[in-house]
């Protein structure tokens, strides 16, 4: 278990537990915690960083990052 190079942050306010996000993710890095109704972190190391649940949720409730204009080159 070493440093995370990524994380993924989630806005519990905006979040509205829909799941959508859970269910583009391939790997099952996040889960919907049904006592809060929102969505949760099982497993960073899991995370390939694809953004899919960020681009995926309608409420932009979750964040990964680095960002996606973060990584990509300057041109
Ligand atoms: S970035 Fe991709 S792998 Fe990581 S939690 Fe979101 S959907 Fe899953
Ligand atoms: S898609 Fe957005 S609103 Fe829906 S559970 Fe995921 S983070 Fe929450």
């Amino acid at each position: 278990m070493g440093e995370h190079e990524h994380s993924i942050v989630i806005d519990e306010e905006k979040c509205i537990g829909c799941g959508i996000c859970v269910n583009y993710c391939n790997v099952d890095a996040i889960c919907i915690n049904e006592g809060k109704g929102v969505v949760e972190v099982v497993d960073l190391d899991l995370c390939i960083e694809c953004h899919s649940c960020q681009q995926m949720c309608p409420e932009q409730a979750i964040k990964v990052y680095p960002q996606i204009d973060e990584v990509l080159p300057k041109l």
